[in-house]
């Protein structure tokens, strides 16, 4: 049984008196770097002198670069892109780390496929939270939390925990909870996520959309009856706190009947083997070749995929609508 910590198995204290140095101030960053002010820490933010750094003065930090930052911080939180990490690093920050600092990861991404290597004398954590950096911040303004998953992995003082928990409570997420798990674990299992689950989702959405528009059904009704009303949204939330069978009994008879007796359809597609080829490159570390390759290479393939999926007929159908109901 994995474990997991909630608001009272943490304090503040090992927070207290450190300057923490957040760099990048993009998703993550942003949200994180002002629910860590906002529970009374001392933050500093380090960027490129550009939006994102205009975006932090707007906040109210005066933004460095990541390097000085990096320099400032007894607590370093790496929130950059996991594809353009091992080279900043190398760069920027790994000079300007000093004996005892804590290097804190929001993804076991770098760690788990050997792409940094650290120096024996610090703390290495990772608090990644489960959900959108947008999201960390709109539930910390609401009072709510989100799951984190949290792992040490070089603990030089051992303080190592007590810091990354002070962390997972200062950011908001053990109002909700934290799960211990290991960097290789969270990186698998999340890029599985990423992979598997989401494209499917997509597809369906879109083979949907696209069918009921062919049949002549008005977009904006077939869009926000699919999924733009936020409903779909709630089905997730309600099977997150019911399971996805509990949540099932919430929906009437016919809509209950419809969807269970139409289930070996989709089963008979054979999601499974391309499931198991996702979940094999991601533990292969194949993805990752792939995709620091594709970095490398200034992203060609992956600004091709996204032109090309913005061109269908299901995303210029999603944009008409959006601009029609939401202005
Ligand atoms: P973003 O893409 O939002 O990060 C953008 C930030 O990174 C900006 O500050 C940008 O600054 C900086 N950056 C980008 N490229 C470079 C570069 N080459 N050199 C220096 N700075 C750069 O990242 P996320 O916040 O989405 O992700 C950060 C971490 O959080 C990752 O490890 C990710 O896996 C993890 N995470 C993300 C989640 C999410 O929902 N987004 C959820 C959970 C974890 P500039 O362009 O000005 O240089």
């Amino acid at each position: 049984m994995a474990n997991i910590f909630r608001e009272e198995d943490a304090t503040l204290e090992p927070l207290e008196g450190k300057t923490i140095a957040v760099l990048g101030y993009g998703n993550q960053g942003r949200s994180q770097a002002l629910n860590l002010r906002d529970s009374g820490m001392k933050v500093v933010v380090g960027n490129a002198d550009d939006d994102y750094s205009a975006q932090a003065r707007e906040d109210g930090f005066e933004p460095t670069t990541i390097g000085e930052a990096a320099k400032l911080g007894d607590i370093v939180l790496s929130l950059l892109p996991d594809e353009v990490t091992p080279a900043i690093y190398r760069e920027q920050i790994r000079g300007n780390l000093v004996a005892g600092n804590t290097l804190v990861f929001a993804s076991g991404y770098c760690v788990a496929y050997n792409q940094i290597e650290f120096p024996k004398d610090i703390n290495v954590v990772m608090v990644a939270p489960r959900t959108m950096g947008e999201v960390v911040r709109e539930y910390y303004e609401r009072g709510l939390g989100f799951l984190s998953m949290v792992s040490v992995h070089q603990d030089v003082d051992g303080k190592a925990w007590d810091t990354t928990l002070a962390l997972a409570k200062a950011i908001g997420s053990l109002r909700d909870m934290a799960i211990e798990t290991s960097f290789k674990d969270e990186t698998e299992l999340d890029l599985f996520t990423e992979q598997a689950l989401i494209p499917a989702i997509a597809i369906a959405l879109k083979t949907a959309v696209e069918i009921l528009l062919e049949a002549g059904y008005d977009k904006i009704e077939a869009g926000l009856e699919m999924y733009l009303s936020g409903e779909l949204g709630d089905v997730l939330r309600k099977a997150g706190e019911r399971g996805f069978v509990g949540q099932s009994n919430l929906h009437s008879p016919t809509s209950h009947y419809g969807t269970k007796s139409r289930l070996d359809r989709f089963d008979a597609l054979g999601m499974r083997p391309v499931m198991e080829k996702i979940l094999a490159e991601v533990q292969s570390g194949e993805f990752a070749r792939e995709w620091s390759a594709e970095q490398v290479a200034g992203y060609p393939y992956f600004n091709k995929l996204k032109q090309d999926f913005e061109k269908t007929a299901f995303a210029k159908a999603e944009q008409e609508i959006l601009k029609e109901i939401r202005g």
